[in-house]
């Protein structure tokens, strides 16, 4: 039977000297090098208790390491969870109550802490340098694993979702989720062992640990292993890359820097935006600069990758192009017809791509997941006559204004083209009169805009229910890890805007 993801995606790499990791300061890991180090740590597992099935969670700093253990629970056979680093102690005991893990992997500094509060479980250390107990005990361990057979339904990874409303839940990945969307990807964006992938996304989330490392490894190819997106240190690394996969933050930061030209970046295969929107303005400011067309496409934990622009063909700004070879979408209004070209719907997708539903939440699982497989994805978007689907928003994110539905995305887009305003996010608070009123939280680029005029040039363009009621300036919008605004919290700081003053 084998192990389907370990063999396609490390396995096949055994005895290969080539570069697989390259680490800032220039080390080099090769792929051989690689797997011995995840065999190790694979031997390690094992010893410290860890059978198929277990799940292990790891709350570690982005490293090489980091990396070989994934590879390594995969090789076990064991179930991979990562947490975000951000997480605190009182936040990871409750990841463990809910995931019972057999073992948690945690950073040397935060080990002891996390020993002592998180409940029944056995808690290893792991550093960037080599450090941490779970290390050590690796370090005298055989180089070569016997790797443990699994089928492609078992489950390979457990990644718990952002949470932004109500609580955080655990997606089930098999091994066959994983390894369809890579190969997928490696194929339709023509990755191949010559690639080197500027790596500078996380390796908690689905975009850095997945999409990025399954799909390089696949074709062979190897990444510029970053700790975090650093502008000098991107710039400064760039002309050893081929490939940058990013969230858009990235490339705003990028775009606000002299040093992006397109000699800095004529050597470049291809850049690729996803996990929040890219303004359609930012794109066409990409290419204005450098001359390269940013690739964007569209995903989730649940989902792995599902969307995508072409590698060939018209890479459209604004649009998160088709889906991708295997995946089916469908767009579903609330009379559960299918929505004709250019409407707003809830998007559905059904493939292997799509997990295997909630962890511990069957009922959860059950809402979201159809019976004929198709997974509800509570994003609005919508499709061209010639078939660019476009996202306009989060179900939970839509405003309902005085019985009117108002997507946030239409509305910032217009407020997003005014002059002096670098972005805005648009949100429904608490209103009297209309249910929920329409605000505007803008940031603004220079000098504030007037409210007035912002309200007199949305007027000029939209609908009358859709303009916005109130313009509020904010320094900046709250972001999480991957770039995506925190709606939920600007709701919550203006959320008394239009209460009447006591
Ligand atoms: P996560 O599970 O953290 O990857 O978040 C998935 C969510 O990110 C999706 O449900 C979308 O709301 C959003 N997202 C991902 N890619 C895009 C994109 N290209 N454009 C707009 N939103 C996106």
């Amino acid at each position: 039977m084998g192990n389907p993801l370990f063999d396609a995606v490390f396995g096949i790499h055994a005895g290969r000297e080539t570069t697989f990791l390259v680490l800032p300061d220039g080390i080099r890991i090769s792929h051989a090098g690689f797997l011995a180090r995840a065999a190790r740590f694979a031997h390690a597992l094992v010893a410290l208790g860890v059978t198929p099935g277990h799940r292990v969670a790891v709350q570690v700093a982005k490293s090489a390491d980091a990396l070989a253990l994934y590879a390594a629970c995969v090789q076990a056979g064991a179930v991979f969870l990562p947490l975000n680093t951000a997480y605190l102690p009182a936040e990871v005991a409750w990841f463990v109550a809910d995931a019972g893990p057999a073992l948690l992997v945690a950073a040397p500094e935060t080990g002891a802490v996390l020993a002592a509060g998180v409940g029944p479980v056995r808690v290893a250390t792991l550093g960037v340098n080599g450090d941490g107990s779970l290390a050590a005990l690796a370090d005298g361990q055989p180089e070569t694993f016997a790797t443990v057979a699994r089928a492609t339904d078992d489950l390979a990874a457990i990644l718990y979702t952002s949470g932004t409303t109500g609580r955080s839940k655990g997606a089930m990945l098999s091994q066959g989720n994983l390894l369809s969307n890579a190969q997928v990807l490696a194929q339709e964006w023509r990755f191949t062992a010559d690639d080197v992938l500027l790596h500078a996304l996380p390796v908690f989330h689905t975009h850095g640990l997945f999409v990025a490392t399954n799909t390089t490894l696949v074709a062979g190819g190897s990444m510029i292993l970053m700790p975090r997106f650093d502008l000098d240190e991107a710039f400064r690394l760039l002309p050893q890359a081929t490939a940058m996969m990013g969230v858009p933050t990235f490339y705003t930061r990028m775009l606000a820097d002299a040093r992006l030209t397109p000699e800095a970046t004529a050597h470049m295969r291809l850049f690729v935006s996803g996990s929040a929107p890219l303004l359609a303005q930012t794109h066409r400011d990409f290419t204005a600069r450098t001359g390269q067309v940013i690739l964007e496409r569209y995903g989730m934990t649940e989902l792995n990758m599902a969307l995508s622009n072409p590698y060939e063909g018209e890479r459209r700004p604004g649009t998160v192009g088709q889906p991708l070879p295997g995946v089916e979408l469908r767009l579903r209004l609330d009379d559960g017809s299918d929505a004709p070209p250019d409407t707003p719907a809830v998007i559905e997708i059904r493939g292997p791509n799509v997990f295997r539903g909630y962890w511990n939440l069957p009922e959860k699982t059950a809402e979201e997941l159809r019976p004929d497989g198709f997974f509800i994805t509570g994003d609005i978007g919508q499709i061209s006559a010639d078939g660019y689907v476009t996202i306009v928003g989060r179900e939970k994110d839509l405003v309902i204004a005085g019985g009117f539905n108002i997507y946030p995305a239409e509305i910032e887009s217009v407020i997003d083209s005014l002059p002096g305003v670098a972005e805005s996010a648009v949100i429904g608070v608490p209103h009297p009169d209309m249910g929920e009123g329409v605000v505007a939280v803008v940031v603004p680029d220079g000098a504030p805009p007037a409210e007035a005029d912002i309200i007199a040039a949305c007027a000029a363009r939209l609908a009358r229910f859709k303009v916005p009621r109130r313009v509020v300036a904010v320094d900046s919008l709250p972001r999480n890890a991957m770039g995506k605004v925190q709606k939920a919290d600007l709701r919550r700081r203006f959320a008394a805007l239009f209460q009447p003053v006591a």
